[in-house]
């Protein structure tokens, strides 16, 4: 298994940062102006996010996710109405995670982890799904009531009710909320996604069968928790062979891959909160 590597770049030599970083780091996108309660909700995750600091807002790492992003972006912006933006988050555990309003975001140690780009492409396109599908808002009504610690955390930050419902989100994001129907759903629309936008829809079955394979304190969150990751393969599978005009064309076999490595060295920049609308 790979693993996360932080070292002094070959190409952004730290102490230059200060001077280059403009030249040298990629920068996050900047997210819209709100306008309504999808877009609501999704800022009111990123302002969490910002506060924790564990959004990056500059990093060679973008070099390596925006084609695909962008790629896919080009294909699923048309299925939503916000525009679609990624943003690159630094967590212990290689994940990746939608919010409504368009935001979706990347755990760095996922760049690290995938071994082809179709497997990082399957992962963006079932994220971009989760949004399309409005599953994100699906949970939160279904929600009955927010778990008393969050709403405690929430009075503490003096919240707006975007501002609770956003801790209460990104806890269900992490804890994996969503039902088996709503995964394979996402995955269906993802590979139909990835499959237009020329990435081979086999990256998501050969993720499901590296994760079968792999040390289980090394499995992304977004998919350990899915003991049915056979069936979510059969149902693929099985969504390929009955639309074979759109799916025959691409080779099943992992050999046929597209290596994928994001540059071990890669130095990050957080954004912090007094650096966007003061605090
Ligand atoms: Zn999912």
């Amino acid at each position: 298994m790979r693993r996360l590597l932080f070292s002094t770049s070959g190409f952004c030599i730290l102490p230059l940062l200060a001077i280059f970083s403009g030249a040298c780091l990629a920068q996050a996108p900047v997210p819209e102006p709100v306008t309504d309660q999808e877009t609501e909700l999704g800022q009111a995750v990123y302002k969490q996010l910002r506060d924790k600091v564990e959004i990056i807002e500059s990093s060679t790492l973008y070099d390596s996710l925006k084609p695909v992003a962008d790629a896919i972006t080009r294909v699923a912006q048309s299925r939503y109405p916000h525009p679609f933006k990624f943003f690159l988050v630094h967590e212990a555990q290689p994940n990746a995670f939608a919010t409504p309003g368009g935001n979706v975001y990347v755990v760095d140690s996922l760049l690290y982890f995938v071994k082809n780009t179709e497997q990082l492409a399957g992962t963006l396109c079932h994220e971009v799904s989760h949004t399309i599908h409005r599953d994100g808002i699906a949970l939160m009504e279904k929600e009955k009531k927010i778990e008393e610690r969050e709403v405690a955390a929430a009075i503490l930050l003096g919240p707006t009710r975007a501002h609770m419902i956003a801790i209460a989100l990104i806890g269900k994001l992490h804890s994996l909320g969503y039902s088996r129907d709503a995964e394979s759903k996402a995955d269906v629309t993802g590979s139909d996604i990835c499959a237009e936008a020329g990435y081979n829809p086999w990256g998501l079955p050969w993720l499901f069968q590296d994760f079968q394979n792999a040390d289980v304190s090394q499995i992304p969150q977004l998919l350990s928790d899915h003991p049915a990751n056979g069936t979510r393969i059969q149902t693929l599978e099985k969504h390929f062979r009955d639309n074979p005009s759109t799916f025959s064309k691409f080779n099943r076999d992992p050999k046929s891959a597209t290596p994928f490595s994001a540059p071990k060295d890669a130095s990050v920049v957080f954004l912090r909160t007094d650096a966007k609308e003061g605090k």
